[in-house]
């Protein structure tokens, strides 16, 4: 069982260090990445926002906004949620991305909370706060499904990024219970044979904000790698979308290397605070899944 907690663990550690080190080379190319850096491998801080080293974007805060509405109500609580993004749009995080910023300006307008569907959401904005979503609702697919969506269309609403974020679910959902490799891929197959675009044994090296250059940049290097380090170190060399791209891939490696496998000098940089949330929100967020819910009837029988 602590195995399984510490999978959580490392995948919403996993979350924040792609997070902080991909920050870096966010909107590079590879080829500025190579001359800069030869190869981008630790956690430095700096790019376009300028962070501290260790210091986390929008993809962590996001997710820890909505965590939060989790823990404090204790249920899936999405005007919760809601209001918890209102709150951070409100400190004037370091970044915000510009469908973000519209879904959060509608709830606070107009109370709304689904964005009705635009062509243009198929961004990765809802993709990269999956990873307190698969925690919580961890043992029932159903519920993972119907939170994803909704949590989702609180800022994007379209088809492959509503796909993208249940895909990604799955994928660190079952990881946390110690699938293999081969069923981590099968859950990309079935996301490719329902939206052909995700398809990604052609790499193109394309790594943006659309959520299917985003997943293809992710499983690309997912299956090309054999550690949580290589799979995070190639997604940020990638550049474009990094950090998101580091976040996503870093909650999907996470959970299937495991803590163990989460290079000691990268949790030392992370920020100290950040790292203290995210380890609490996955351990509580875990004691109200339905998996652990089940555990707890089955051990007291
Ligand atoms: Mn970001
Ligand atoms: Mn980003």
């Amino acid at each position: 069982m602590k195995h399984f907690i510490d999978r959580a663990r490392a995948a919403y550690l996993g979350l924040a260090i792609g997070d902080a080190l991909g920050a870096t080379t966010e909107f590079m190319t590879p080829g500025e990445i190579k001359a800069a850096f030869r190869e981008h491998r630790r956690i430095v801080g700096g790019g376009w926002l300028r962070l501290k080293p260790g210091q986390v974007t929008d993809d962590t805060e996001m997710s820890l906004a909505l965590g939060h509405a989790l823990l404090t109500t204790g249920g899936w609580d999405l005007g919760g949620i809601a209001d918890n993004f209102l709150a951070w749009m409100k400190s004037k995080p370091v970044d915000l991305g510009s469908t973000c910023r519209r879904g959060i300006r509608d709830y606070m307008l107009k109370g709304q909370l689904e964005t009705p569907y635009n062509e243009w959401d198929a961004g990765n904005g809802a993709a990269m706060r999956m990873a307190p979503v698969a925690l919580f609702t961890l043992g029932d697919d159903a519920e993972l499904v119907r939170c994803a969506a909704e949590q989702a269309h609180l800022t994007h609403n379209h088809p492959l990024s509503d796909a993208a974020c249940i895909a990604v679910g799955r994928m660190v959902q079952q990881a946390i219970q110690g699938c293999s490799r081969f069923d981590l891929h099968a859950i990309t197959r079935d996301l490719a044979a329902e939206h052909g675009n995700f398809r990604f044994n052609d790499y193109r090296g394309h790594s943006s904000a659309y959520v299917v250059d985003t997943l293809q940049t992710v499983f690309h290097y997912l299956f090309t790698t054999g550690s949580f380090e290589e799979c995070l170190i190639g997604v940020v060399n990638q550049g474009g979308d990094a950090d998101t791209t580091g976040a996503i891939a870093g909650m999907i490696a996470g959970a299937f290397y495991g803590l163990d496998a989460v290079p000691a000098r990268w949790l030392k940089k992370l920020n100290g605070k950040v790292r203290e949330e995210v380890e609490d929100q996955a351990v509580r967020l875990v004691e109200l899944s339905p998996w652990m819910r089940r555990r707890r009837t089955d051990e007291g029988h």
